[in-house]
């Protein structure tokens, strides 16, 4: 089978430029027989790497990426890595209490599992346990922070309501009207993180960059097939997020969304005087087609907002080119007080959505396994699921095991082009309704 689509990001992401450099592992070359080969070296390949290494410390494990590591969507997203649970679907975003609980124990693993890494190895990646401010500027947006306050008291979670009088203490900006603070999230400069994941693998992961697999034949053995080699294992575990769907499983089950960030250069110390507030936040939109802020610890700001749906999994360089105004709006909007201070890096990154917001987990045939479509939270997701697929395939189960495995159901779309006029449809109109959020 042909891989009609890899992965080829731009140039410009502002993590992995201002993350401490690294050589990357060379592309693979020629032939290699393997007992395991994990495609994907984002959070969770990285993670189901790691862990099967643990699990069979006297086989080799081969990881491949189609990039360097953290130039793809794992060094390019906000570096929040979440807690708590935010079903979209749900009134007060909590919904079922049973679920929303498995899913906290779940995403308190992952940032267990990551910090641990981060102090063990003394990853240079700025992680920090700042908590987030979900913050809203709309009659709207301050709905929704009602209702999640509500969700957050059935769930048992503290925060805090901060009004909008107080805010420019903590963010500098007076624009917002309300925030909802919680404090169990953790930041991080998302590149450097898994730059330094890539960097601290055990000696039997041998890593391969910069490989992209254009073909795939699945047989007794999985030969994975590339311009300069092939791949031939007895196991396949595939966590290449969005592009796992052109692996030939889960058809016509994922999104490929694109997201838009863009981040400025570093305030000098007059500019962080008339922003003030504190040195280092976060701050997520009430509106999901709001805009995502950081301060970050180099002093600078970073603005993610605008989506895109991007069929063929490529990045367009139009939409950048277009996003980068609204990026600057939105900053124009928040920070009246920094006119003068441009964006050094705008970029775009792939997220993979699902219709339900299920990803999945488990066995796609008898010796190939998947860990796939982040649904926008990859950072702790994706480090949870990649450990806990490794140990199932190595024969240790838990609850939170048996909780992924019942939930990895994400639902078949429509056919196109059914499919693209309603996403670009309920993109257009998100966006539009979010009116100040964004
Ligand atoms: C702008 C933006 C902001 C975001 N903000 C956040 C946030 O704040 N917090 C959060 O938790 N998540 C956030 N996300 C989502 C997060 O980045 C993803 O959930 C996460 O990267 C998923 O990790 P992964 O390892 O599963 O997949 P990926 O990071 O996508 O890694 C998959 C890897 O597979 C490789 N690959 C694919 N196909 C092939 C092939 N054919 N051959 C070889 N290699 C291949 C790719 O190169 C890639 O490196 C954001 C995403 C974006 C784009």
């Amino acid at each position: 089978m042909k891989i009609r689509a890899t992965p080829k990001d731009d140039a410009m992401c502002g993590w992995y430029h201002t993350a401490p450099a690294r050589q990357a592992r060379p592309a693979h070359m020629g032939n290699t027989t393997t007992r395991w080969t994990v495609l994907g070296a984002g959070f969770t390949g990285l993670a189901a790497a790691r862990q099967l290494a643990a699990h069979y410390p006297d086989q080799e494990i081969v990881l491949v990426d189609a990039q360097e590591v953290g130039f793809g969507t794992s060094g390019r997203n906000a570096g929040f890595a979440i807690d708590l649970p935010h079903d979209i679907g749900a009134e007060d975003y909590i919904g079922d209490i049973g679920i929303a609980k498995t899913t906290l124990k779940l995403n308190r693993l992952g940032q267990t599992i990551l910090h641990g890494l981060v102090e063990q190895h003394g990853i240079d990646c700025q992680l920090r346990a700042s908590g987030k401010y979900q913050a809203a500027v709309e009659p709207r947006g301050i709905a929704v922070l009602e209702a999640y306050r509500r969700g957050l008291d059935k769930l048992g979670e503290p925060y805090e309501v901060i009004p909008g009088k107080d805010l420019p203490g903590h963010l500098g900006t007076a624009f917002y009207r309300q925030a909802l603070f919680t404090p169990g999230t953790m930041l991080v400069q998302p590149s450097a993180l898994v730059k330094g994941l890539a960097d601290t693998l055990p000696p039997n992961v041998t890593l391969y960059e910069n490989t992209p697999i254009t073909e795939v034949d699945y047989g007794d053995k999985v030969t994975l097939t590339h311009t300069k080699g092939r791949i031939v294992s007895d196991k396949l575990i595939l966590a290449n997020n969005a592009f796992g769907a052109r692996f030939g499983f889960l058809q016509r089950t994922v999104l490929p969304m694109y997201l838009y960030a863009s981040l400025t250069r570093p305030l000098t110390e007059a500019e962080q005087a008339s922003l003030g507030g504190k040195p280092f936040w976060g701050v997520i939109p009430a509106d999901p087609y709001g805009s995502t802020v950081r301060r970050t610890h180099d002093n600078r700001i970073l603005i993610r907002n605008s989506f895109s749906f991007n069929p063929d999994q490529q990045s367009r360089p139009d939409c950048l080119a277009r996003f980068v105004h609204k990026h600057r709006e939105s900053f124009a909007r928040r920070f009246p007080m920094l006119p003068e201070v441009d964006f050094d890096y705008t970029w775009s990154g792939s997220l993979a959505l699902t219709q339900n917001h299920q990803s999945f987990f488990g066995q796609l045939a008898p010796n190939v396994y998947g860990a796939l479509f982040c649904n926008g939270l990859g950072i702790t997701r994706g480090t949870v699921t990649g450990t806990l697929l490794a140990d199932m395939i190595a024969g240790q189960r838990h609850e939170l095991t048996d909780f992924l495995l019942s939930t990895s159901s994400p639902n078949v779309l429509p056919p196109e082009p059914f499919l693209s006029v309603g996403v670009n449809a309920t993109l257009w109109w998100g966006q539009r309704k979010a009116g100040r959020e964004s």
